[in-house]
């Protein structure tokens, strides 16, 4: 085996075991390790060659919600095609207790997630393009469709769409993900694989660390057919609450830049898996 080739798979490694310190996992240099935490060996040999697992692959995140939402009330008010039915453009989102927003929270997570599948190979879309104060949308009839194939740009494997609940109730915390069930017409063709996909990121959460939610869904899974998000959707696809920013617990993780790369990696890790079938 090359020096190359022990260097690249040490970095595939390094990068499934989350070996990074919640950090960037940037390919330490060839001459040792970046931040201490993975070990390489030194080589003089050629350039590593990373490998790249997921290349050719194309990943929407949808970061739940926007920050300037809040400025826009009558905007996202406006009623949207939800799956054959009227809903709401958008909302403002949850808040921790102490004021941190969802729609930042969502942002953060899908940024960090995004760096990991594009060392990984993949091509990552995000549904909107920043988290400024000064803009509102896109309606979740949009953020249902971009990926799909027929719209613009290249079709997507699967669509992610971020979020985390606001439940004001003592003792719930916890992620559930919500996969679509069958909507005639909108997501026959694509419950069945967003199922596979719903459990894939179930699996990665809990086996991250992530308590599965105590006051909603099953076994960390929840099945819905109200979601413009969702119904939307021609490409396998789920919703996940990553945790209840109402809860002290789940708060602190969310709050912080640790709790919000080890969710990243997670959701990485479970794309990773879905998209190696
Ligand atoms: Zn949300």
């Amino acid at each position: 085996m090359s020096g190359a080739r022990v260097v690249a798979l040490v970095l595939v490694a390094a990068v499934a075991a989350g070996c990074t310190g919640g950090a960037d996992p940037t390919p330490p240099a060839a001459t040792g390790s970046r931040d201490g935490c993975c070990a390489t060996s030194s080589t003089s040999g050629p350039a590593p060659v990373v490998e790249k697992p997921l290349a050719g692959k194309v990943v929407v995140l949808d970061p739940g919600h926007q920050l300037g939402n809040r400025h826009h009330g009558s905007e996202i008010a406006r009623p949207v095609d939800a799956g054959g039915f009227d809903k709401e453009c958008n909302t403002t989102g949850a808040a921790t207790n102490a004021g941190y927003p969802e729609a930042t929270f969502t942002w953060k997570v899908a940024v960090a997630a995004r760096r990991i599948l594009r060392r990984l190979g993949a091509r990552v879309v995000l549904t909107r393009a920043s988290n400024s104060d000064d803009l509102w949308g896109p309606c979740v009839d949009v953020r249902g469709s971009i990926g799909n194939p027929g719209e613009p740009g290249r079709t997507a494997d699967l669509r992610v769409s971020i979020h985390a609940d606001g439940v004001a109730v003592d003792g719930a915390r916890g992620f559930h993900v919500i996969r679509p069930g069958v909507l005639d017409g909108w997501t026959d063709d694509i419950a069945k694989p967003s199922r596979k996909l719903a459990v894939d990121v179930r699996d990665a959460l809990e086996a991250a660390g992530f308590p599965a939610s105590s006051y909603q869904g099953r076994n960390g899974i929840d099945v819905r057919t109200d979601l413009g998000t969702l119904n939307h959707s021609d490409i396998p696809t789920v919703m996940v609450e990553l945790a209840n920013m109402r809860d002290p617990r789940d708060a602190a993780l969310v709050e912080s830049a640790q709790g919000r790369n080890r969710y990243a990696r997670a959701l990485a890790q479970a794309i990773r898996k879905y998209l190696a079938r």
